[in-house]
């Protein structure tokens, strides 16, 4: 029988990238799965996926640490960089090997243009790793994923439909879908809150878990931040990076997109007392199956 006394209910954690600042797309995420964290007395971890250097912001990692203090978004533990944990991906990627859950693909990029990224399998059949540059992909059966999104209701893909997945890179890079389950196990998370944008993602997660044999955790999904034009606020939008000398009016508009009605004089207390409002007053029920909330409407 397991310990559960020690085992914690309840660990959350934001995984920002550091390919630029915090925007207000990403301060909603981190808010959301701070909020969510504290409401259910659990505690809340960030993760640094800083594992693709060549889009990499130098200092961005600094800036958002920096930028989730000011908003007072104060996390448990120390922060974990992935780029420390190289040699946790390489133990599971020799497992999978082992198992020939993966192979090597020596496709050129030539060779898979224009399939929508969905990859065919030319090279499944292939298991003696090859001299020559490839990268490693994850065997997926024909199978359907299911799963109850907290906020997105329920959830199902066609795992064929999304073609076998990249595990490390040709470059000898690791991939987000690799590094993202092995750390969330490792740090025990028990509950995933991020944005609804890598809603595909999580099927991909589910099925790598299954073949790790790790546990999985439980997923919400939050809306997107869009603007006017539909596109959604992004590094590659040039959102612009949140203020760091005035954080409490965008942690209230922050709550207004959650669908929560704060006072308007709730902006005349300290950055702690809104976010304890927000602990106090967290739902996930008005953003319920919703996928973008315009900017402009906040
Ligand atoms: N690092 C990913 C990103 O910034 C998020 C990963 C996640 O929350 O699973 O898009
Ligand atoms: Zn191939």
């Amino acid at each position: 029988m397991g310990d559960t006394l020690s085992t914690p209910l309840y660990i959350g954690r934001f995984a920002p990238s550091p390919s630029g600042p915090l925007h207000f797309g990403s301060l909603v995420a981190a808010l959301a799965s701070y909020l969510d964290a504290r409401a259910h007395h659990g505690k809340w971890l960030v993760r640094m996926e800083d594992i693709d250097p060549p889009r990499e912001q130098p200092k961005a990692a600094d800036l958002i640490l920096k930028a989730l203090d000011v908003y007072g978004l104060h996390w448990d533990n120390s922060v974990l960089f992935q780029s420390d944990r190289s040699e946790a991906y390489d133990q599971a990627i020799n497992t999978l090997l082992r198992e020939e859950k993966l192979y090597p693909c020596t496709c050129t990029r030539k060779k898979l243009a224009g399939l929508d990224g969905v990859y065919p399998g030319y090279c499944r059949s292939q298991r003696e790793i090859p001299n020559q540059p490839h990268s490693l992909r994850l065997l997926c059966s024909s199978s359907i994923i299911q799963f109850q999104d907290r906020i997105q209701g329920d959830q199902s893909f066609d795992l064929s439909t999304l073609g076998d997945f990249i595990l490390k890179r040709k470059d000898g890079l690791y991939a987000y879908q690799l590094a993202v389950c092995i750390d969330d196990n490792f740090q025990g998370v028990t509950h995933i809150v991020r944005g609804v944008d890598i809603l595909d993602s999580t099927p991909r997660q589910l099925y790598l878990q299954s073949q790790l044999n790790y546990p999985h955790p439980v997923y919400a999904h939050v809306p997107v931040i869009t603007q006017n034009n539909g596109n959604k606020l992004s590094k590659q939008n040039h959102a612009p990076a949140i203020p760091l000398n005035n954080p409490r009016p965008l942690i209230i508009k922050a709550l207004t997109a959650f669908g929560l009605k704060p006072e308007p004089d709730l902006l005349m207390n300290s950055v702690e007392e809104i976010l304890s409002w927000g602990t106090k007053n967290w739902s996930m029920r008005n953003m319920a199956g919703k996928k973008e909330i315009l900017q402009d409407s906040l």
